[in-house]
């Protein structure tokens, strides 16, 4: 596979090189110099899970990694299902929330980890990230265990609920988690320090494991086919896909999955308050606003990191840009939407519903509509409580983790007693 750079045309990059660059110069994304159209779709959808995601990602990325080794990361990457649930006649949920975190970003973190333990060859590697919450227990969870990685996650003290910090905090081994004594802000830009700080960089051999990250997104574009899979010939005919999206990395993959000729008719990218694109698809104009919090914070972002990936995909000719339509949900319809889906018998949570809100009403008679199931409802069960008005029962991975105690180490925001803790702990 060659990826190039989108900002710098003369960096191009192995598939290899650009898992572990993450970002190329200029902070440019890398994409793929070109992306490959399937043959005979019909017989690949009919293949189990795992063995069709090793040809999906085979076509993609080319047999760099060595004969056998996609069969085993894909193996171990991807132990757990992604159904397809029927909401109503219309619409059905992909529930992607069924891996150890309960969230879509264990496809992509696990995919990644199992990528860069082999492309490493036993060099010792560092993972350093800050996290609100998602992101960091799915990469926790992803490379708990795994040999000559360390894990460094940051994130702020006291600012996210118990749960989500148990979630990650209570692995040990290769996990190092630190609660800074300052917000999300302050551990961000800390890690933003050791980056640019050559002694840590080169000394410890960073990697961000980030969303931007090409590993991730070519992980997803795998269940994209796993759910037409599910789907009947009638409602693959005219088939909606609805993206819950923040950084848009989950868009991405499913408008990959469609260049490489999987049938759908066209996205809607579906978001909160924060509507950079939905305005931007309708006016042209790209004008991020402050990024405001809402009951989704998973997608509260107003300058979505992926979103150069999509223009390219339009602009050099995969797709047409009348396949993607914007809708932004906020936050009276996004529980208006919850409860919906509550008295249809499908309990949910605020990302997934916001999807849904954004393609049920705007559904021909002939199209079918599939929304992302982002995240089980029980990560956000304060929400789902307090807006359907009924107690949620805890899913075991969640109640197992929550008796255990937190080994995160608690330190100033000061970039110093963050280097010296690591050189104690790593070295
Ligand atoms: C990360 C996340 C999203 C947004 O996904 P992007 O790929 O960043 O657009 C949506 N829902 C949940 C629950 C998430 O954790």
């Amino acid at each position: 596979m060659e990826l190039v750079n989108l900002k710098v045309a003369s960096d191009t990059a192995s598939f290899s090189g650009a898992v572990k660059r993450g970002l190329g110069q200029n902070q440019g994304l890398y994409f793929p110099t070109s992306i490959p159209k399937l043959e005979d779709i019909d017989a690949l959808l009919e293949k189990p899970f795992v063995e069709r995601s090793v040809e999906v990602l085979t076509a993609l990325i080319g047999d760099e990694l060595g004969e056998g080794t996609l069969q085993e990361i894909v193996e171990a990457a991807f132990t757990f299902p992604a159904p397809v649930v029927s909401v109503n006649d219309k619409v059905a949920t992909l529930e992607l929330f069924h891996g150890p975190t309960l969230a879509f970003k264990d496809f992509g973190g696990r995919f990644m980890a199992q990528v860069l333990s082999r492309i490493s060859h036993g060099e010792p590697i560092t993972i350093l990230t800050a996290t609100s919450g998602d992101t960091g227990a799915a990469v926790a969870h992803a490379f708990h265990g795994i040999p000559n990685i360390n894990v460094v996650i940051l994130f702020p003290k006291g600012k996210i609920s118990q749960l989500q910090e148990k979630l990650f905090t209570t692995l040990g081994d290769n996990i190092h988690t630190v609660a800074i004594e300052s917000d999300f802000d302050a551990c961000q830009a800390m890690v933003k320090n050791a980056f640019d700080d050559p002694d840590v960089r080169e000394g410890l051999h960073l990697n961000s494991a980030n969303s931007i990250n090409i590993s991730r997104l070519l992980a997803q574009v795998c269940y994209y086919f796993e759910a037409v899979s599910q789907l009947t010939a009638e409602q693959r005919e005219e088939l909606v896909f609805s993206v819950p999206s923040g950084n848009f990395g989950n868009l991405t993959a499913g408008m990959i999955a469609k260049s490489m000729g999987l049938p759908i008719k066209r996205f809607v990218a579906a978001t909160n308050l924060n509507d950079t694109v939905p305005r931007y698809l309708k006016t042209g104009e790209w004008a991020p606003n402050p990024t405001v919090a809402t009951m989704s914070n998973a997608m509260d972002v107003s300058q979505p990191n992926n979103w150069p990936r999509i223009e390219a995909l339009i602009e050099r000719g995969y797709l047409d840009k009348d396949c993607l339509r914007g809708e932004c949900v906020d936050e009276e319809y996004t529980q208006i939407a919850m409860r919906q889906l509550a008295q249809q018998g499908y309990t949910s949570e605020p990302h997934a519903a916001i999807a849904y809100r954004a393609v049920s009403h705007d559904l021909s008679d002939s199209e079918y509509g599939v929304f992302l199931g982002t995240a089980h409802p029980a990560k956000f069960r304060e929400t789902v409580e307090n807006v359907l008005g009924s107690p949620l029962s805890l899913p075991q991975a969640l109640v197992d983790c929550s008796s255990k105690e937190s080994q995160a180490v608690p330190l100033p925001a000061d970039y110093e007693a963050l280097k010296a803790h690591m050189f104690s702990i790593l070295k």
